[in-house]
């Protein structure tokens, strides 16, 4: 589980190219397929799990919050009996002051038909507005809140939970967090990720194969002295050192980019992988990776991969990497 301090984050939504997977389209936060739209100055502050169950909270400026919540039951639930459940537990929670409401009027039509979605609304020492539903294409029970103290006004929920996509689209997932996102094949998990204030960084893995995906700021800064060339290879001279390779230049989403193509160094192949005639049979790994300068934005990106081959599957996920 990530659990990042509160924080106002700029989000680079609303941009759409063409050939980018509708998946993408103005995600602020997406996780494991889960994508939700949170006005700009909303900041994810809990993200966990996967594609099986996991859980996302995502905190207004002010008292409001936003969590999701999703597992994929090996056995079908209702929607119906799992917020009765739900139910039981947050009396537990907050007492006898606890009011529910079940599907009431406003909440008409939150989400689409054949969900069996059930929209609530609570109230106790805070207030809040809900919907469960169970999506029948990916077998997803989601029950998503929004919470806020008494008295506030929570009809930013129904564009919210609307909005909501459960489920990973044309094959593709996206992972969007503190301003970086990218799309990519949905059998990528994510293996680890950092979230610094001037550093993002997602490593989504399929077995041998391994995406990697950073954003840096305050770029001008960085590169005021140096060339993004120079400055990229110190910066990840221990990575880089894993690799032959060479450079030469390309073009990424209109700015102009550091091509790196080359393999994986023998030496640094897993081990069982590099004895005895194994290593003949298998095939080579590539190693591919852009790396450019936006200066709308003023942000360094670079996308990276350790793939079996070069299919275009490294320009085509580079494309989708909203950098300004
Ligand atoms: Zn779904
Ligand atoms: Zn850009």
């Amino acid at each position: 589980m990530l659990r990042v301090g509160r924080r106002r984050a700029a989000y680079g939504g609303g941009v759409r190219e063409t050939n980018m997977p509708a998946v993408v389209e103005r995600a602020a936060v997406a996780w494991a397929g889960i994508t939700v739209r949170v006005p700009h100055d909303w900041s994810p502050t809990v993200v966990s799990g996967d594609g099986t169950r996991g859980h996302l909270k995502v905190m207004s400026p002010d008292t409001r919050s936003l969590e999701v919540r999703w597992e994929r039951p090996s056995r079908p639930v209702s929607p119906a009996a799992a917020l009765q459940r739900y139910f039981t537990r947050l009396r537990k929670d907050v007492g006898d002051k606890l009011t529910i409401r079940e599907r009431p009027k406003r909440l008409d039509a939150l989400r689409p038909g054949g969900q069996e979605a059930i929209p609530y609304a609570w109230e106790a020492e805070c207030r809040a507005v809900g919907c469960i539903w169970r999506c029948a294409e990916c077998g997803r029970l989601v029950l998503a809140e929004l919470t806020a103290e008494r008295g506030a006004d929570l009809s930013a929920a129904v564009d919210i939970i609307r909005g909501i996509r459960d489920h990973s689209e044309g094959g593709w997932t996206a992972w969007a967090l503190y301003g970086l996102t990218i799309a990519v094949p949905e059998r990528y998990r994510m293996e680890r990720h950092t979230l610094l204030t001037g550093h993002q960084r997602f490593e989504l893995r399929d077995r041998g194969t391994v995406l990697t995906a950073d954003r840096w700021a305050l770029a001008e800064l960085a590169l005021r002295d140096t060339t993004l060339r120079e400055w990229f290879e110190r910066r990840e001279r221990a990575e880089l050192s894993r690799f032959a390779y060479e450079v030469d230049e390309a073009e990424v989403r209109g700015h102009q980019a550091l091509r790196f193509t080359g393999r994986v160094r023998i030496a640094h192949l897993p081990a069982r992988a590099a004895r005895g005639a194994a290593a003949l049979a298998l095939p080579a790994l590539a190693f591919d990776a852009r790396v450019w300068h936006c200066p709308e934005s003023n942000r360094i990106y670079s996308l990276r991969g350790e793939l079996p081959g070069r299919d275009g599957l490294l320009e085509q996920v580079a494309a989708c990497i909203e950098c300004h």
